[in-house]
């Protein structure tokens, strides 16, 4: 049975509109180099996870082994303390940054969360989903958290447990938050019942892979951790994982008879597809892979950023960053390359699949685009 001649047609343009657009792709950090078609036989079935991935359920059309592996790489990646961490693969950064706030608020029914003002703004709105009381600090202009007013937040409320939101590379300028310099401002404080979550959906796995500074895992203070799935590794739907400490997520998710398993998810129903996706990618690219990519990115960007400053656009990256930040160009250039702006900000996101042409095309564009603005401005001031 196929489809009607008309909705073919929408079909086969939308595919060529999807393809054609996957070319100019510079501005979310989002890898495209993967390819699946192995897989590919999976998108026949019903796979679903739903549950908790550790504990078998009666819904047996799913790929818990598989997820299960790819939790202990990540476990392994991000030093999770042997025999006490736990985490499932999420829809993706957002759900799981709310799972571990969810679990701090468990420990810390009355803790007050600090992040800074370059969180995602997804934060946000999990504080108000989970009723939490919550202070925003401070960043450099670079978008690193402001330890000094960290500081002074905490000690204007020593009494309150404190849970610390940490990114791991922010959205827009790829700031790290230090967790040494946070745990000092802790201790300055005398604040015994606190609570790390790192957000490291951006720039943990490269990170962790490289052993980028300043550490962030859970040999470093974190409590729990969130990744994408879907931007450095890779991945046609969205995806992210989350780990916790094992003995902080105990207080959460009851038995239910219906899935003969524990509810300790955000969602009923889980992917059963993109663990699948890591999987693959994990065990195709190997950590050698994988790192060889990281690297590939980080040269990209010192690459970018050095051919701009030399056209004259003042373009910066905090210290190894595969995101180059720079003045926001022209609405039609912006559109054209989707690149994500902020205040009077754009940036280019060197992840896998970005490549020299699509860079070389870029380049072309925004010398021309500078061009026209000076002439624009030149012509306004004679
Ligand atoms: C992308 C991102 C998120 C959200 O992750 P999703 O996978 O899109 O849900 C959260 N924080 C940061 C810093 C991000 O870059």
């Amino acid at each position: 049975m196929g489809l009607q001649a008309i909705d073919q047609e929408r079909l086969i343009s939308y595919i060529k509109k999807a393809t054609e657009r996957a070319q100019y792709f510079l501005g979310y950090p989002i890898a495209r180099d993967f390819d699946y078609t192995a897989l590919y036989p999976l998108l026949k079935l019903p796979l679903n996870n739903i549950g908790d991935p550790l504990v078998e359920s009666t819904y047996d059309l799913n790929s818990r082994s598989l997820e299960q592996e790819v939790l202990r790489f990540f476990a392994d990646l991000f030093s999770a303390p042997i025999d006490n961490w736990w985490g499932y693969v999420t829809n993706g950064g957002s759900e799981g940054n709310l799972y571990g706030l969810y679990v701090a608020r468990e420990l810390y029914p009355n803790g007050i969360v600090y992040y800074s003002e370059a969180t995602h703004y997804s934060v946000q709105k999990n504080i108000q989903l989970l009723n939490l009381r919550s202070i925003v600090i401070r960043t450099d202009e670079r978008g690193e958290m402001d330890y000094a007013d960290l500081s002074q937040m905490l000690h204007m409320h020593r009494d309150q447990p404190a849970i610390i939101f940490a990114n791991i590379g922010t959205t827009m300028t790829e700031a790290k938050d230090d967790l040494f310099e946070i745990k000092s401002r802790l201790r300055m404080a005398a604040i015994k019942n606190y609570y790390i979550h790192c957000d490291a959906a951006l720039a943990g796995v490269y990170s962790a892979l490289l052993d980028l500074k300043p550490g962030f895992d859970f040999s470093h203070g974190a409590d729990s951790l969130a990744i994408s799935g879907h931007k450095f590794i890779g991945s046609p739907i969205p995806c992210g994982l989350v780990l916790v400490k094992k003995n902080y997520k105990e207080r959460i998710g009851k038995a239910i008879p219906y899935i003969g398993t524990v509810d300790t998810t955000i969602t009923g129903s889980r992917n059963g597809h993109s663990p699948i996706f890591l999987w693959y990618a994990i065990k195709q690219l190997g950590t050698g892979g994988l790192k060889k990519r990281a690297e590939d990115s980080l040269l990209m960007a010192a690459s970018l950023e050095n051919r701009l400053v030399e056209m004259g656009i003042p373009a910066w990256r905090n210290p190894s960053a595969i995101t180059v930040v720079f003045p926001e160009p022209s609405k039609s250039l912006r559109q054209k390359w989707q690149l994500a702006t902020e205040n009077g900000l754009s940036h280019v996101v060197c992840m896998p699949g970005v490549d020299e042409i699509q860079l070389n095309a870029f380049l072309k564009d925004i010398q021309e685009d500078a061009r026209v603005s000076r002439e624009v401005v030149g012509s306004l001031s004679s």
